[in-house]
């Protein structure tokens, strides 16, 4: 029996678990569906698919990576996005079910470890990741870990201003003109719909009264058919979040920027306008030598980073 951790990604509809070793290789994969009902049900489903995934292996830490604001000083859940998850000593509770030690982060810094640890920015000490989903994630790694502020509430980039009079933002965001309403799939069906409206082309008019139920996804295929105006929204949002990441290589001096979530398969459609308008509006020295790059790990990323996350309890007798 080799000692392993176990990784927890826990999404609006699925919670993603793996059984990983030390050396952070996936060595089985289990998920469950999220219950949205309670915060009970949905603890015990964690519990229930932590005890199946680490079954016949000698687990010897859990770590979580949640759609949440987390107070890293107690391990206090504040508030989640899409999931019963509020006010909860989440760390605390954990640990009693599991009887083993628990480590919790918010998805966008998970995912960002593990593309540090062992991903598109692997080998840099600084790096940010941006994850461009329903949300705008963030994740900031400063010599060689993550930036958490003081109560565990930094990193948040989506909720960085591009456009100061800009649509109000999502959530709990009370600012306006956020990466998180710009650069996410909201801001890209947003801005398809616009340019929709303002052709007047009768096809695109006809096209536009299916489009209220328009799904991003919708728009990333629809840009892979060739539709102009889904690729010029692709541009627009590529061009918002090129905005956002000017700021970020001023404040962070990083090497490399990473951009992940659903929306980064549209790869360098909005990419490339973000790195070009990065390249534009940032201080030339600050912007030397930055690479913007997509993220590499898919679908693991979640697994991966939430084990990393309690990768040096691995070592540790049991
Ligand atoms: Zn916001």
């Amino acid at each position: 029996v080799v000692a392993a951790l176990v990784g927890v990604d826990l999404g609006g509809t699925t919670i993603k678990a793996a059984l990983v070793s030390p050396q952070l290789e996936v060595l089985r994969h289990e998920r469950a569906e999220t219950p949205l009902e309670s915060m009970r049900e949905l603890i015990e489903a964690l519990e229930a698919l932590v005890r199946r995934t680490g079954e016949g292996a000698d687990v010897r830490a859990v770590g979580f990576g949640l759609p949440s604001q987390i107070d890293q000083r107690s391990g206090r859940i504040a508030d989640s996005v899409n999931v019963p998850l509020a006010d909860l000593p989440f760390v605390e509770e954990m640990r009693g079910r599991l009887a083993l030690p628990v480590r919790v982060d918010n998805d966008a810094n998970v995912a960002c470890l593990a593309e540090a640890r062992m991903g598109a920015a692997r080998g840099t000490r600084y790096a940010i990741m941006v994850t461009l989903g329903t949300g705008v994630g963030g994740g900031v790694l400063v010599d060689g870990e993550i930036y958490r502020g003081a109560k565990g509430a930094g990193g948040e980039l989506g909720h960085v201003v591009v456009d100061e009079d800009g649509p109000r933002c999502q959530g709990h965001c009370p600012n306006r003109g956020c990466l998180e309403i710009l650069a996410s799939a909201t801001g890209l069906i947003a801005a398809y719909r616009t340019l929709l409206e303002r052709s007047n082309l009768h096809e695109q008019v006809e096209l536009h009264r299916g489009v209220t139920e328009m799904q991003a996804r919708d728009v990333l295929e629809a840009a892979e058919r060739g539709d102009d105006a889904a690729r010029q929204a692709l541009a627009i949002v590529g061009r918002h979040l090129g905005v956002g990441l000017s700021s970020f290589v001023n404040i962070f001096d990083p090497e490399v920027i990473v951009i992940g979530g659903g929306l980064s398969v549209a790869g360098e459609r909005i990419i490339g306008p973000a790195r070009a308008e990065m390249q534009k509006r940032s201080l030339p020295f600050s912007r030397e030598g930055v690479r913007v790059v997509p993220a590499v790990l898919g679908n693991d990323a979640g697994v991966l980073g939430a084990a990393a996350l309690v990768a040096a309890e691995a070592g540790r007798p049991a």
